[in-house]
C-alpha cells in the first residue's frame, strides 16, 4: 500500500482501526503533501510507535520517469509502475501557469479509431495511488507548482470511476494536491450512466466530452461507444449535467479530414450545442502512423469554426503545443512499448 493510495478519510479510518488517532492522518498528510517530506522517519511530530508502523506497512513512493520529451510549451513523461506498465503524462506550460494531462487507465477498451490508446486494450485500471503519484511524481521532478489538472491521458476515466471519484477527493482537498475544483477537468468519450452519477456528485469540477461528430452516422464509424450511447442520450446526459452544476460542458471535436469536418457538419453541430450551456474546442488531429486519418487543413478548420461562431457558439481552436513530441495520446508509450 502506498500513502497515495488514501484520500484523507481513508487514512483517518485506516490509523484509527489501528489503534492510532484520528488527527495523525492530518499530521501525516501535511509532511507528504505540504512539506515534501518522504521519509516516516522525519515526521518529527508522530511518536515512534506510529513511525514504525508507517514504515512496516506503507510506501512512500513516487513514479520512475524513464523518459522525458522536451518542447517549450509541453513536456511528455514515460512514467513506470511498479508491475513494469507504462503510462504517459504531458505537461503544458499555458500563460496562465501549467496544467497536467494524467492518464487514468493502462491502454484503454474504448476503441476509438483515430487513437493510439485504444490500439492498445485496456490491461488495467490505475489505483488511486498511481493517479496521485502522477501528480506528485512530475511536480517534483520539474519542481514546478502545477496549477491545473486534466484526466484526458490514456484511458477511459469513466470506466475507472470509483478511483477517479477518489481521484477528485484527493486533488482538491487543499490539505493534500490542493488544485481548486474548477482547475480540473475530466474528460470522456461519453458513458452516459456515468455522466450522472458524475452531475450527482455536484462538484465544481468541470468536464469535457469527446463527441468528434454531429450526428450517429459518423459517430458510429469512429467511436465505438457510440453504438451503446447515440448522441442523443449523450447530449441528454449533459443538459443534466448543466442543469445540476451549472457549469460549462467542453465538447472535444478532433478535425478529421474528410471524415467529420464538412460545413455541413458544422452546421449539426451547431444545432447540437446552440443555445446550451457548452463551448466547442475543435481539435487539430495529431496524425500517427498506425491510422491513416489526416488532419483537417488550417483552411477548414477555420471555416468550421466561422460556421460555428456564425451560429452564436462559442468556439476555439485548440492550440497545439507538443506538435514535434510523440503527442497523440499514447503514441509515446506504443514506441516505447513497440507495441
Ligand atoms: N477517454 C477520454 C480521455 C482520454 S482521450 C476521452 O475520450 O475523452 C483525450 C482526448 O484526446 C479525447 O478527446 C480523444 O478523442 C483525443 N485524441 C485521441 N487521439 C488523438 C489524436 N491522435 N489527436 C488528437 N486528439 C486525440
Amino acid at each position: 500500500m502506498s500513502i497515495f493510495d488514501f484520500t484523507l478519510e481513508e487514512l483517518e479510518d485506516y490509523l484509527v482501526k489501528n489503534g492510532f488517532k484520528k488527527y495523525n492522518a492530518t499530521q501525516i498528510i501535511e509532511w507528504i503533501y505540504e512539506k515534501k517530506v518522504y521519509d516516516f522517519n522525519k515526521m518529527s511530530n508522530l511518536s515512534k510507535k506510529l513511525i514504525s508502523f508507517l514504515n512496516e506497512n506503507i510506501r512512500i513512493e513516487k513514479l520512475e520517469v524513464l523518459q522525458v520529451e522536451k518542447s517549450p510549451l509541453a513536456n511528455k513523461y514515460l512514467l513506470r509502475l511498479n508491475d513494469n506498465n507504462k503510462i504517459e503524462c504531458v505537461l503544458m506550460n499555458h500563460d496562465y501557469g501549467y496544467s497536467l494531462c494524467v492518464s487514468s487507465q493502462v491502454g484503454c477498451n474504448m476503441g476509438c479509431s483515430f487513437c493510439e490508446s485504444g490500439r492498445l486494450k485496456k490491461v488495467r485500471d490505475l489505483t488511486l495511488g498511481e493517479l496521485v503519484s502522477e501528480v506528485i511524481s512530475v511536480r517534483d521532478y520539474e519542481g514546478v507548482r502545477i496549477d491545473s489538472i486534466v484526466v484526458m491521458g490514456i484511458g477511459e476515466p469513466f470506466d475507472n470511476f470509483i478511483n477517479i471519484k477518489r481521484f477528485i477527493s484527493v486533488v482538491t482537498n487543499n490539505k493534500m494536491v490542493g488544485i481548486g475544483q474548477r482547475h480540473l477537468t475530466i474528460s470522456t468519450c461519453g458513458l452516459v450512466p456515468k455522466i450522472y452519477e458524475f452531475a450527482d456528485l455536484e462538484t465544481g469540477v468541470n468536464l469535457a466530452i469527446s463527441l468528434h461528430a454531429p450526428n450517429n452516422e459518423i459517430r458510429d464509424r469512429i467511436m465505438k461507444v457510440n453504438k451503446a450511447y447515440k448522441i442523443e442520450e449523450v447530449m441528454a446526459a449533459l443538459d443534466y449535467y448543466i442543469s445540476k452544476t451549472n457549469r460549462r460542458v467542453t465538447i472535444e471535436y478532433i478535425m478529421l479530414e474528410g471524415i467529420n469536418d464538412s460545413d455541413e457538419c458544422a452546421r449539426e453541430l451547431s444545432n447540437l450545442v446552440k443555445g446550451k450551456l457548452m463551448y466547442v474546442n475543435l481539435i487539430p488531429y495529431n496524425e500517427t502512423s498506425n491510422f491513416t486519418m489526416k488532419r483537417s487543413n488550417d483552411f477548414k478548420i477555420k471555416s468550421f469554426y466561422d460556421i460555428l461562431k456564425s451560429n452564436n457558439v462559442n468556439v476555439t481552436i485548440r492550440k497545439e503545443m507538443g506538435g514535434n513530441l510523440s503527442a497523440a495520446c499514447g503514441q509515446l508509450r506504443a514506441n516505447a512499448e513497440r507495441l
